[in-house]
């Protein structure tokens, strides 16, 4: 299997490259050449079937033979080591639990897949290999749990000091190994500047063999199309059809979600929730894409103002050549599998308020918004089954969660424990040339 640039369709290259580049040079994304249905035998032996397995058919679907068999089913099932369950509402509202991993979010899968992907193909190279990334806060976790201790990978995360939760910035600075963390002085946007200026600094890539972790890498991508289909395994497909509800920011877990529909997965409808980050719903119900500044909400993991994946969303329905012109064929496209709702603070409060009272269940900010879409896409929709992905844990969003409640919540026993334990980072201003000087000290 080879993988192509959303901006030039014969710009053609090897799974390995698309992992560690990242990016393709023209700044397009790398999509996967072939997207064909799985055999009926798939799902045949679906019921049967344990989630890593699912995984492990689903990922050689999509990479073809880039990976040896052997291999690649080693390292599914070793990244795929967490339930994904799905709990019941009602008969026909459902909730997609994604945050049993180390991170207690969904981008869990996604770390834990690339870490071992990078791994494989860094096998017998014996220059280490640097991931350098820049956080707002939940990325960074995820990446740091997913490659500790990898062999042969170290793993440098730039935060911006005191702009990640408390916990967010234990998770980021606890584990040491092989994981380093540099406190910037500034904002997310002066780390994601220090980590564009080392991957263009031809000196220092000389010295260092630099790689990337960021959401925009297709080995992210693959692994959150698993859950699709063990969710679709675990609602039975002999019953009322089923619709996912997304609550997105960047689209990439919406977008892993079409890549299983185009693996023949039967879903009747996708939902895209967002806060008043709107620019996806908006396009989807005019038919004009406008990205912007974010601005920012409870859910702040989905603010997002210009979502990296909509060139891959765009590109499944006919986009070859980057979003310039978009095409109304596109939207015409998109609009007919996908339904986009957004909500404000204030909804969502409410929204976290009656998943308690009416169900007794306990669903995150991010969740709420998902729930408020589903509901909302329902009232046309009665007899479909809805499922909502959870994205992340509550206790995540603690502050925000207990005001809403009025009580306290619960944390779980490996999130807790984290508080205890010693942070470790270096504190940097937010130049460049202190960063490059450390980063070849340490590993040039
Ligand atoms: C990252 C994240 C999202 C947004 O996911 P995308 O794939 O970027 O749309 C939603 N909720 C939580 C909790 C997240 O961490």
């Amino acid at each position: 299997m080879k993988f192509y640039s959303t901006n030039n369709p014969d710009h053609r290259t090897d799974l390995a490259e698309a992992i560690f580049r990242g990016l393709p040079a023209d700044n397009g994304l790398y999509m996967p050449e072939r997207l064909e249905p799985l055999p009926e035998s798939f799902f045949t032996d679906l019921p049967y079937m344990s989630f890593a397995e699912i995984g492990f058919r689903v990922s050689k679907q999509l990479l073809g033979d880039a990976v040896p068999e052997a291999d690649l089913k080693k390292l599914v099932y070793e990244a795929v080591n967490f339930p994904a369950p799905v709990v019941k509402l009602d008969d026909h509202r459902y909730v997609l639990e994604l945050f049993h991993g180390p991170s207690l979010a969904f981008k869990d899968f996604g770390a834990r897949f690339m870490s071992r992907l990078m791994g494989h193909f860094n096998r017998g190279n014996d220059r280490q290999l640097v991931i350098l990334v820049a956080t707002s806060g939940d990325t960074g976790g995820a990446v740091a749990a997913g490659f500790y201790q990898t062999p042969g990978i170290e793993v440098v995360i730039l935060y911006p000091k005191g702009k990640v939760s408390a916990l967010q910035e234990k998770q980021l600075t606890t584990l040491g190994h092989n994981i380093h963390a540099l406190e910037v002085e500034g904002t997310f946007d002066d780390c994601q500047a220090i980590v564009k200026r080392a991957f263009l600094d031809e000196e220092l890539r000389e010295s260092i063999r630099l790689s990337s972790a960021n959401s925009i890498n297709i080995s992210r991508l693959i692994p959150q199309s698993f859950y699709y289909f063990e969710a679709y395994k675990q609602l039975g497909a002999d019953g009322d059809p089923v619709a996912f509800c997304v609550p997105s920011g960047n689209f990439g877990n919406l977008t892993a979600g079409l890549l299983a529909h185009r693996l023949g997965l039967p879903v009747e409808q996708f939902i895209a929730a967002t806060n008043r980050n709107d620019v996806v719903p908006e396009y989807l119900q005019t038919g004009v894409y406008r990205p912007r500044p974010s601005v920012a909400t409870l859910s702040n993991a989905m603010d997002v103002g210009a979502p990296s994946n909509f060139a891959r969303m765009a590109n499944l329905y006919g986009q070859v050549n980057g979003l310039d012109p978009l095409e109304p064929a596109t939207h015409r496209g998109m609009a007919s599998l996908i339904s986009g709702y957004a909500y404000d603070d204030a909804s969502t409060e409410a929204a976290l308020l009656e998943v308690k009272e009416r169900y007794g269940y306990l669903i995150d900010p991010h969740g709420a918004v998902g729930y408020l879409a589903l509901k909302e896409w329902q009232k046309e929709h009665p007899n479909t089954r809805g499922v909502i992905l959870e994205t992340a844990h509550p206790s995540k969003f603690k502050p925000d969660v207990e005001r809403i409640l009025g009580h306290q919540i619960e944390v779980p026993e490996r999130l807790a424990e984290l508080a205890d334990r010693e942070k470790k980072a270096r504190l940097m201003s937010t130049d460049y040339t202190p960063v490059k000087n450390w980063l070849l000290e340490t590993f040039g």
